[in-house]
Parts: structure tokens; C-alpha cells; sequence
């Protein structure tokens, strides 16, 4: 039912990726309210304390879904931008590294840690999510993905932490 809202953009940001859209989700209140309610469903909330999301657009649903369910949330964010002693990891990507950051005491206090994206692809930027959340001493009890593009196989990078996926294509 959700995946009515996803627009495929062919050949964005470069030619042979087809982009998955998810601006026409977020535009339509039934749409957003669904895809958090099915976030809320996915994991029992009463088995994390915190939600982590990975820039930018996890930011967008993850933080949905930490104030409907009151708890806090914590970024992992791109080189530079977090002002405190931080953590960072970097990644492979198809050409290049990418590198993504985490505040050094981001959770401290509570160590349950839901992870969210909006999308897993390869599960190279959530692998290096969940070794950050690990190295400062979080325990990510599962990743919880809008949409999952299967035939990447992403998630056999993600060892056995759980995955849950709204959509997969
Ligand atoms: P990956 O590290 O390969 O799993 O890529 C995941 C990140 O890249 C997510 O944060 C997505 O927002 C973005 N991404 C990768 N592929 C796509 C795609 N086909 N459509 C939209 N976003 C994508």
C-alpha cells in the first residue's frame, strides 16, 4: 500500500541508478502517518531506548517516530558537521570512501539503540552505522529501513542484527 507513494526517477543522481523517490510519501498525510505507524509496529518499541538516524533522510523518519514514541533520538551525520568529540567511520563506495560521524556520548545513559534509514541499498552507510553505534558503546537491536532494494543484498552486511523493511523492491 505504501509503495503507491514512491516515485522511481530513472538515471538520478547519474545515469543507471534508479532513484527511489520518497518526497511524494512524506507530502501526503495518510502516507506519513502509515509509514510511521508500520514503523511503530516493526519493532517492539519497548525493546530500544533511543532511535539513531543516518543523514539525511533517515533524520526525517526517524525523528517521527522517537517523538511519537517519546524517546530520544541521536544523528550520525556526514564529515564536520556535529560540533563535539565524535566518532567516524568510513565506507566503500562504488568509486571512493564516504565517511559518516557520531557524537562520542550520543548514548549514554540508555544503550538500546533502534537504527533507521530511509532506504538500504548495498548496507555499506548502515554497516558503518552500526560499528559507530558499537564503538560508543550502544547496542543496536535492530535496523528498521522504509524501503530495502533486495537485489543488492544489503543486508547480509549487517551480520544478525534484525532488519525490518516497510517496502522492498
Ligand atoms: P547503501 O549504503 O548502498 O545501502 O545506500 C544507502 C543510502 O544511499 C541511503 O541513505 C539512501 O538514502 C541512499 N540510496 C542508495 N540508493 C538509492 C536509491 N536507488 N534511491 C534512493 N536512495 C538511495
Amino acid at each position: 500500500m505504501l509503495d503507491r507513494y514512491i516515485r522511481d526517477v530513472p538515471d538520478f543522481p547519474k545515469p543507471g541508478i534508479l532513484f527511489k523517490d520518497i518526497t511524494p510519501l512524506l507530502q501526503s498525510p495518510e502516507g506519513l502517518r502509515a509509514t510511521i505507524d508500520a514503523m511503530v509496529e516493526a519493532v517492539d518499541p519497548s525493546s530500544y531506548d533511543l532511535v539513531c538516524g543516518i543523514e539525511s533522510r533517515g533524520f526525517i523518519f526517524g525523528t517521527a517516530l522517537a517523538d511519537r514514541l517519546n524517546k530520544g533520538f541521536v544523528p550520525i551525520r556526514k564529515p564536520g558537521k556535529l560540533p563535539w568529540k565524535t566518532a567516524s567511520e568510513s565506507y566503500e563506495l562504488e568509486y571512493g570512501t564516504d565517511t559518516i560521524e557520531i557524537h562520542v556520548d550520543a548514548v549514554d545513559g540508555a544503550r538500546r539503540v533502534l537504527m533507521v534509514d530511509d532506504l538500504l541499498a548495498t548496507g555499506g552507510t548502515m554497516e558503518a552505522g552500526l560499528k559507530l553505534v558499537r564503538r560508543i558503546g550502544g547496542e543496536p537491536v535492530a535496523c528498521c529501513f522504509v524501503i530495502e532494494l533486495g537485489f543488492l543484498d544489503g543486508r547480509s552486511r549487517l551480520g544478525d542484527v534484525p532488519i525490518h523493511s516497510l517496502m522492498s523492491f
